[in-house]
């Protein structure tokens, strides 16, 4: 008896915990939808499913832009509709659960959606403003050979709202403005471009959050169909592609993409993507002791990068644990930099931003 109740009781209580989430919703039998999701239009046709008038969108989608974390506190809805609005819908804020402050100011977050998802985004103060890099997908399946975050494969991709609700949840947690937004988290944004397209979409609205497009920056790794795409949807976001390597055979050996997306084809839809939109393209590279640090590399990498809209920005490289890859010293750094700005090529070395906290990229959820 004692032992059946014993059993019962622990089993009720891993249940819980899995199936249940904070607000005490059953995950399992839960049907309702991130309310985070939804453009101003499509929150018009909700509203007036629920007999209400389409003007309750632009409110509720307002309120949602200000981080409420639940529909009472939109004051200026009606009651009725609220409740109708929580039967169906819940606000898809993801919870802090592990957070680290670094002595400059860097917030990094371990954030967990209600389903359980764990992701990272990181806060970070710059002269010019406030920044968040936030994640597109919980882990990656690019498989870059330095990375942390594509050692166990891809979780999920987020959607739009989930991406929105990574800038506001950090927005409540820090109580900053936040002015800038870098997609350069978890996970390879045009492996999810539909949801990435709508998020841009989403907190670029007037109605809500505002945020200018010029304002918002993606990092891909290169998957050239999409940095078309990119050009002709969004020509004021600025674009980041992770480089790494100064010749096709040295980027094969860390970046599987390279692969299936040559080298040379990369750099040609790069230029043709600063032609059709006049922008400049940022070019990542970390520096990666015996790798790819030497000066044949920098000379090399100034041959491809010369005498179009490119910059080159160093990354020091971030050592991850499991990965056998070591950072380039300061010297080589430097002797790197020095050989790109010989050769007229725009370079800036990255700020170390949060040193003293697991900076790396998917590295939080994994040392938890
Ligand atoms: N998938 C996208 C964005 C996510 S990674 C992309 O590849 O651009 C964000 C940036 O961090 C990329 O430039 C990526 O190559 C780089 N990065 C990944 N692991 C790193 C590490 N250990 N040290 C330094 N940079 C790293």
């Amino acid at each position: 008896m004692l032992t059946q109740w014993l059993i019962g009781l622990i089993a009720s209580t891993f249940f819980r915990k899995v199936f249940v989430d904070r607000k005490g919703h059953n995950l399992q039998t839960d049907s309702r939808s991130n309310i985070l999701d939804f453009s101003p239009a499509e929150l018009e046709t909700i509203v007036t499913e629920l007999g209400d008038k389409k003007f309750r969108a632009s409110q509720i989608f307002g309120w949602l832009a200000k981080g409420v974390s639940s529909f009472d506190e939109m004051k200026n809805v009606p009651a009725a509709l609220r409740n109708s609005l929580a039967d169906k819908y819940f606000i898809g804020l993801p919870e802090a659960v592990k957070k680290q402050e670094s002595k400059d100011g860097t917030v990094k977050c371990l954030f967990e959606f209600p389903d359980g998802t764990q992701i990272e985004s990181v806060f970070m103060k710059y002269e010019y403003g406030n920044s968040i890099c936030i994640s597109s997908q919980s882990g990656c399946r690019m498989g870059c050979s330095f990375c942390a975050s594509t050692m166990d494969g891809l979780d999920r991709s987020l959607t739009r709202g989930e991406m929105l609700g990574q800038v506001l949840a950090m927005r409540n947690l820090t109580g900053e403005d936040i002015g800038h937004v870098v997609v350069m988290g978890m996970g390879e944004p045009f492996d999810n471009y539909d949801e990435l397209s709508g998020f841009i979409r989403l907190i670029h609205d007037r109605k809500g959050y505002d945020l200018g497009l010029r304002n918002i920056t993606v990092s891909t790794c290169g998957l050239i169909p999409k940095i078309k795409e990119f050009a002709s949807d969004f020509p004021q976001v600025n674009l980041a592609v992770s480089l790494h390597a100064p010749n096709q055979e040295l980027r094969a050996r860390t970046m599987p993409v390279a692969k299936k997306f040559a080298y040379d084809d990369l750099i040609r839809a790069c230029r043709e993507y600063t032609e059709v939109t006049g922008r400049r393209i940022t070019f990542e590279y970390a520096v990666i002791d015996g790798v790819n640090d030497s000066a044949e590399c920098a000379e090399e990498l100034s041959s491809r990068m010369r005498g179009w809209l490119s910059h080159v920005n160093l990354i020091p490289l971030n050592e991850v644990k499991g990965r056998e890859y070591r950072k380039a010293n300061e010297r080589s750094v430097a002797a790197f930099r020095r050989i790109l700005e010989n050769n007229g090529v725009a370079v800036t070395v990255r700020r170390t931003l949060g040193s003293d906290i697991d900076a790396a990229c998917g590295q939080l959820r994994r040392n938890r």
